[in-house]
């Protein structure tokens, strides 16, 4: 027979074991976890740098010791946590198909389930990258993997293209162990990275940053020997005459995140095409009830505190579903409009309780009045200088504020401000 859960939460991330915690602390009786690596901690194991847990521990900590602090609460509980094993497949009717090397192939049921699986990096397939397919290109995040976790220093005369957390991070990290780090190449006007990662790792170690620049050429033989930048314009056409030629043997890619979601794409669950994880309300809950997303796999956050969370929550929505405490509240649907790339959640209940908005900005921008309505009529305005697309921005308002009983769409947006 199939062994039965109320919960079974899938990733053993910062994003799963939070959910997990918000699932059992909740009223969740039986809560599995399954992780497909040897431990828990997902990529906060290979991230050695400092900076994690200053909103949720008011610490600053490493990724391992904060995915530590995580953990040994988890085992304080009696969360059941299968290692080394793969979901291969999950059903509408809330089966977890799980495989590893004791158990072989199982299919157990669940009352709720919650998808922690996290992200995957753009390659440079994804971007298109011309060229032959010889060593020395590869994702920053697998660069830092092999470095951290592995003890492989990748190359000695690197490059970097994209300007997003990892590459900065690795940019300095490459730069202690002994590599020469000649520049980071980014596409857009600005940094994709958070303000203090451009002073930290760049500024800090004279490490220049071409903007507007992408990377036009890549050759060698077996190997990368030399790779081309050129300038783009405001439409991201190449400048004639604006190339420039280094010679590295490495070029790591730091062009973004995907958030993984084959498991629920795989069940028709609804996927919002800008942040490529699963449309849901403010429970966390896709359009499958008892079916929830969180973490990086819903959308790529830039902060593990904002991560922890969120996914507290979906997990203890996760155990309100399988406990049968769900409330049937009306939905109205949020929506970005104005400056505002995505909002998540993607509808809320009115009820009494409060609602997190988390979105992200389209461009910086100086100073900005963001905007939450309801239909023409404002709900709520708050002034907020320097709005980074980079930055994660986050709202939390009284559901009280809203119509209870109207069907109007709630909007957030932004205005620049003079
Ligand atoms: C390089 C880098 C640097 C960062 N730096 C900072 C920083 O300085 N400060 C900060 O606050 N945040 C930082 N972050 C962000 C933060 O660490 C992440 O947002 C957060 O840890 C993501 O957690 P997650 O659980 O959603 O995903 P992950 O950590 O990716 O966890 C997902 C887990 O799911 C497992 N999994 C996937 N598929 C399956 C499956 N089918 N079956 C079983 N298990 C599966 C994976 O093995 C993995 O363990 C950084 C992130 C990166 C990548």
């Amino acid at each position: 027979m199939n062994k039965q859960y109320d919960v079974c939460v899938i990733g053993g991330g910062a994003a799963g074991m939070s959910s997990a915690l918000g699932a059992v602390k909740n009223g969740a009786k039986k809560v599995l976890l399954v992780e497909r690596d040897i431990e828990l901690g997902g990529i906060l194991q290979q991230c050695i740098h400092n900076g994690f847990g200053l909103h949720h521990f008011h610490e600053e900590l490493t990724g391992p010791a904060y995915a530590e602090r995580l953990k040994t609460e988890l085992l304080e509980t009696n969360v059941e946590i299968k290692l080394e094993t793969t979901v291969l497949e999950i059903t509408k009717d809330k089966t977890v198909h799980l495989m590893n090397k004791v158990d072989g192939y199982q299919i157990i049921e669940a009352k709720s389930i919650v998808v922690a699986i996290g992200c995957r990096e753009r390659t440079r397939h994804q971007i298109g990258i011309p060229g032959k397919r010889f060593n020395g290109i590869m994702t920053a995040g697998l660069a830092q993997r092999y470095l951290n976790i592995d003890g492989y220093l990748v190359g000695k005369n690197v490059f970097i293209l994209g300007s997003g957390d990892i590459g900065l991070i690795m940019a300095r990290r490459m730069r202690l162990e002994g590599a020469n780090v000649l520049g980071v190449a980014e596409l857009m006007p600005y940094s994709n990275g958070l303000n203090r990662n451009i002073v930290q790792c760049l500024h800090d170690y004279n490490i220049p940053l071409y903007l507007s620049h992408t990377v036009t050429g890549v050759s060698g033989k077996d190997r990368l020997e030399k790779v081309t930048i050129s300038e783009v314009d405001e439409n991201f056409q190449v400048k004639e005459g604006t190339s420039k030629t280094f010679e590295v043997d490495t070029l790591l890619l730091s062009v973004g995140l995907i958030p993984e979601n084959k498991l629920l794409t795989d069940i028709q669950v609804e996927v919002n095409p800008i942040t490529n994880g699963a449309y849901v309300d403010d429970q966390f809950q896709t359009n499958i009830p008892g079916i929830f997303a969180c973490g990086n796999s819903l959308h790529v956050h830039d902060l593990v505190d904002f991560v922890a969370e969120e996914s507290f929550e979906s997990g203890k929505n996760a155990a309100k579903y399988a406990l049968n405490q769900e409330n049937n509240h009306i939905s109205i649907p949020v929506k970005p409009a104005s400056n505002v790339r995505y909002v998540i959640p993607n509808k809320i209940k009115i009820s009494d309780d409060e609602v997190t908005f988390k979105f992200r900005v389209t461009k910086p921008m100086n100073k900005g009045l963001i905007i939450v309505k309801q239909g023409d009529s404002v709900i709520k305005e708050i002034k907020k200088s320097h709005l980074l697309p980079a930055e994660m921005e986050s709202v939390k308002l009284n559901k009280s504020l809203f119509k209870p009983n109207s069907q109007d769409e709630i909007f957030v947006e932004v205005k620049g401000v003079e």
